[in-house]
């Protein structure tokens, strides 16, 4: 299972986080972090798990995400027989590995019922998991509850104005990326997800519009003057989708095959076409890695200074040993020159702005 996020980008930040072990310094690169909004049942929990490639997030038609929850994914070393080993491990439970992803659903939903009760209620207290494997880029992905109006079960009166505080709190850190979620079945002048990204990011700059559910919008409308920006623009436009529906799930229909059945219900309606590039979940992870691309440029410069610097320091300190360093100090320069030819080589893959990078 390949996770479409990240994949073009993988390379380059794993070349980058190569330099920094071998300078032995700790922090390396910093990807914002992604964070859904939107209303309640619009999608993003399905959103999430098809950007990840793996079916481990409660979704439904009815308040599944009760509670933010963190999602750190990391990535680890493919075994040198090939073999790929993916697991979740929760914060509050240490050193306990779930290979099995619905078993990660099980305990986010019993995770969810110990701190927010079983009827409905909602918390901003963090669920934690991180999850390892090679298929992944290290970054951090944020489900949160979605906007609700009316309370139900034990949901305090309040209910909408806490899950705003609780999602503001999120989105309005200018390191993260907005996946503004509205389905396509309700007015986008509506939109809590827009209203909500606007208020946070107000020039659009980290802002990704998702519409989703186009496959059961109203007989004789489509979604082609919302994805083309004409409803209401937005500066990093608009990517449309079709997730699994609440039958594709009970009917137990995995991510591969909802990625071929998204494929093909693009490529048969001809009012989609000359739009691809704005459609279908292969397209959002593509637009969030040239965004990805985009903020490694953007810290490039720093890295190049902290590499220098770093040079200027070793060799003071190695002259510092005298005579017999010698030989250490010179092998030191010789690795720090290396590295920074690696980082000029790596802007110049950046400048040439290039999507598929190769690994070589
Ligand atoms: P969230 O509350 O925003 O996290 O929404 P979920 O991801 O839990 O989805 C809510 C419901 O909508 C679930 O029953 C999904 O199966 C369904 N759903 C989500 N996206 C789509 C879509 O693109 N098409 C269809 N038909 N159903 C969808
Ligand atoms: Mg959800």
């Amino acid at each position: 299972s390949v996770a479409p996020l990240g994949s073009s980008v993988i390379p380059i930040v794993n070349k980058l986080q190569d330099i920094f072990a071998q300078l032995g310094s700790q922090s390396t690169i910093e990807l914002p972090q992604v964070a859904v909004v939107g209303s309640q049942s619009s999608g993003k929990s399905s959103v999430l798990e098809s950007l990840v490639g793996r079916d481990f997030l409660p979704r439904g038609n009815d308040i599944c995400t009760r509670r933010p929850l963190v999602l750190q994914l990391l990535q680890t070393k493919r075994k040198l027989d090939g073999s790929e080993e993916e697991y979740g491990e929760f914060l509050h439970l240490p050193g306990k590995r779930f290979y099995d992803f619905s078993e990660i659903r099980r305990e986010i939903q019993a995770e969810t019922d110990r701190e927010a009760g079983g009827n409905k209620g909602v918390s901003d207290r963090q669920i934690r998991l991180k999850v390892f494997s090679p298929n992944v880029l290290d970054i951090t992905l944020v489900d949160l509850p979605g906007i609700t109006k009316v309370p139900v079960g034990d949901q305090p009166s309040d209910i909408e104005a806490r899950i705003r505080t609780m999602i503001m709190s999120y989105i309005k850190q200018p390191s993260c990326l907005i996946l503004a979620v509205t389905p396509a079945n309700s007015d986008l002048a509506n939109s809590d997800a827009l209203q909500l990204a606007g208020n946070a990011d107000p020039d659009g700059s980290r802002t990704i519009g998702v519409i989703t559910k186009l496959d059961i919008m109203d007989r004789g409308t489509d979604a082609r003057n919302l994805l083309l920006g004409k409803v209401i623009p937005l500066r990093l436009g608009y990517i449309g989708v079709v997730n699994r529906s609440q039958e594709d799930i009970l009917l137990n229909q995995s991510i591969k095959d909802a990625l071929v059945a998204e494929e093909k219900f693009f490529r048969s309606r001809p009012v989609y076409n000359g739009l691809a590039d704005r459609c279908g979940v292969p397209q959002l992870a593509k637009k969030l890695n040239q965004i990805l691309v985009q903020h490694i440029k953007a810290i490039l410069p720093g890295l190049k200074s902290r590499i220098s610097s770093a040079l200027v320091s070793l060799a003071k300190e190695h002259a510092s040993y005298g005579e017999i360093t010698e030989s250490r100090a010179g092998q030191g320069a010789l690795l720090l020159n290396i590295l920074s030819k690696y980082c000029e080589a790596f802007s110049s893959i950046v400048e040439g702005k290039n999507e598929e990078m190769s690994t070589s």
